[in-house]
Parts: structure tokens; sequence; C-alpha cells
């Protein structure tokens, strides 16, 4: 079997229902876009990206805002997110900027618990930024644990395990235009592993 080959197996094994289609995002992340124009004009806008998951989304959505702005990039690990703990969560990658005096969003591939985000939001404010705003491309409000303010949503999602346009399983699956759920029954027993160490 050659690469291209044991590639396909694995994709139709993983991947489940399209989700969202390239086409679907392509139209709700310009939306976001000028949203965000509207909002930040006259403003020293400062977009913050969570490496690596939110990577794909900042660079479609920078360049559907029409407004002078800079980007910087934040990576942060977490560790231990199940039913029972609250997880540990750290930087691992720091912004290479001051934010303070600035206006900054922080833009997310997706909130799920919502530890992550807050755990970047208590940080980030005391850099005293002018304003702190989030965006995010997903939204599973479904298994939040903490209250935590959303500016900017692109699509409200159920519980399903979802890859594509940045979000990974095993690293693998960042690069495909559409979003997808998971086979759960595949790949099953492999997710909480990957809660529990998740690499963000
Ligand atoms: P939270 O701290 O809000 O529970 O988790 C946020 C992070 O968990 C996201 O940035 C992402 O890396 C990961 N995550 C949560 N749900 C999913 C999902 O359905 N698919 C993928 N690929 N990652 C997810």
């Amino acid at each position: 079997m050659n690469n291209q080959q044991e590639g396909k197996l694995t994709r139709s094994k993983i991947l489940g229902p399209v989700l969202f289609s390239g086409s679907e995002v392509k139209r709700r992340v310009f939306e976001l876009g000028n949203e965000i124009t509207k909002d930040y004009k006259e403003k020293n806008l400062l977009i913050i990206s969570v490496l690596r998951g939110g990577v794909i989304f900042l660079t479609d959505l920078i360049r559907n805002i029409d407004l002078p702005l800079s980007i910087d990039f934040i990576s942060i690990a977490t560790y231990g997110i199940n039913e029972t703990s609250t997880g540990v969560v750290r930087i691992t990658k720091d912004l290479e900027e001051s934010i303070e005096g600035k206006d900054v969003v922080i833009v997310e591939d997706i909130i799920d618990t919502g530890l992550t985000i807050s755990y970047l939001l208590r940080n980030l404010k005391a850099r005293y930024p002018k304003s702190l705003e989030i965006c995010t491309l997903l939204d599973r409000d479904a298994r939040r644990i903490t209250e935590i303010k959303i500016k900017y949503v692109g699509f409200k999602i159920g519980e399903k395990y979802i890859v594509g346009y940045g979000l990974d399983y095993k690293q693998k699956f960042r690069n495909l235009e559409s979003i997808y759920e998971l086979k759960i029954d595949t790949v099953k027993k492999d997710i909480e592993s990957i809660k529990n160490s998740a690499s963000v």
C-alpha cells in the first residue's frame, strides 16, 4: 500500500459527516470579519491567535478585516481535563509583544469547557489591554464549566468531536477545508486521552 492509499484508508475510517462545508465556513468567516471591521474602526486592534488550532481561522479572518491590525501568537497546554478535574493550564509559548493599551481580540478555534480561554483571559487581563474580547469559530456551550462572555461566535455546535479547518485528531486533519465529525465508534477510546493531554 502506498502513502496515498494509506491516507485514504485512515481518512475514511476516521472522518464522519461534514458538519460545515468549506464554503459555509468561508461565508461565516467573511461575516465575522465584517463585524469586527465595524466594531474596531479607530481602534488599536491586536488579534491574538491560540496555537495551533486557531491558526487557519486567524489567517482567513484577518483577510476579511478591512482595518490596520497586528497579530501575535500564544500557545497553551491543558492537562487533566475530565469530569472530576478542572485541569491545569500553562503557557508554552508567550506573546512576542506587550498588549498594554491595545484593543485585543483573542481568536480561538473552539471553546468547549471554557477552561483554556478562562485561564487566558485572566492572564491577559493582568497585562492591561484597553479592551479584551473573544472570537471563536465554534462554541460548544453544552460542556461549559465556566461562565464566559464571547463577543463573536462562528457556529454553535453539539457534543460530537470534530476535525478540520485547523482542528486536529492526533495532529492530523488540520488542513481540511471543511469541518467534519469524527466516526465516534472508531476513535471513541482515544478521545478521553486526547482531552486529558490536549495540545491546543
Ligand atoms: P476547553 O478548554 O474550552 O475545554 O478546550 C479548548 C480546546 O480543546 C480547543 O482549543 C481544542 O484544542 C480542544 N478541543 C475541544 N473540543 C474539540 C473538538 O471537538 N475537536 C478538536 N479537534 N479539538 C477540540
